[in-house]
């Protein structure tokens, strides 16, 4: 094993430094050397205070490129999301809107014949309305002729009541279903409606959260 005489880094005195040797200290003034050698093992010494400050440094650089990295990391994470949450969004729109269309046209479809089925009832209330009218009008004129018995105008008149009744619950028996359908087809669209809201607030809460962590990047 050879022994190389250098000089201590502080106060000059010459050290002998074994061939193994990875510490030395001074033994005039004690400051801490570490020994380094080059590619043919010649030796040459730092001071420890340096050499721990240069290590220091190299830490600190390696963490600020990993946080660096991470950063970078992160960055790309979010814009990944985005696109994504994005994407996820216009599908969940699409599907929303499609079920929008497929509920207008289902009520196209029902709402035709129960419009129909109204309007018949409507037409024949109308009907049985002015068989009433006729039959009360004819019931007093008859009372003023005097041509016929009191008994059959109350008769008449008493048929005109139930006839003007009738006409009023055909008229809203036949317009319920229509009305049934109408109600059924609003609290559907009401639904969508609350769920294209609720993606919305969704993703928009999503997508801010995002675009802060993409900024946080770009900034530091
Ligand atoms: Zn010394």
């Amino acid at each position: 094993m050879t022994t190389t005489n250098l000089n201590c880094r502080n106060c000059g005195s010459s050290l002998p430094i074994p061939g193994d040797a990875e510490f030395i200290r001074c033994q005039y003034c004690s400051t801490p050397h570490m020994v380094q050698r080059s590619g043919d093992g010649s030796p040459s010494l730092t001071m420890l205070e340096a050499a721990v400050e240069r290590v220091g440094q190299d830490v600190r650089a390696v963490d600020a490129k990993t946080a660096d990295l991470l950063r970078m990391n992160e960055q790309m994470g979010a814009r990944l999301e985005l696109t994504q949450l994005q994407s996820e969004y216009r599908d969940r729109v699409q599907q929303l809107n499609e079920q929008r269309a497929r509920l207008d046209a289902y009520f196209q479809q029902k709402s035709q014949p129960l419009i129909k089925k109204r309007d018949s009832g409507k037409s024949s209330s109308q009907s049985l309305g002015c068989l009433a009218i006729i039959l009360g009008v004819g019931g007093f004129m008859a009372a003023g002729a005097a041509e016929v018995g009191a008994g059959a105008i109350v008769g008449g008149v008493i048929l005109a009541g139930i006839l003007l009744l009738l006409a009023l619950a055909s008229r809203a028996s036949s317009a319920a279903p229509l009305k049934r359908l109408q109600r059924e087809c609003r609290e559907k669209a009401d639904r969508i409606k609350q769920e294209l809201a609720y993606a919305e607030a969704t993703m928009k809460k999503r997508q801010r959260e995002l675009q802060q962590v993409i900024n946080t990047s770009r900034d530091g």
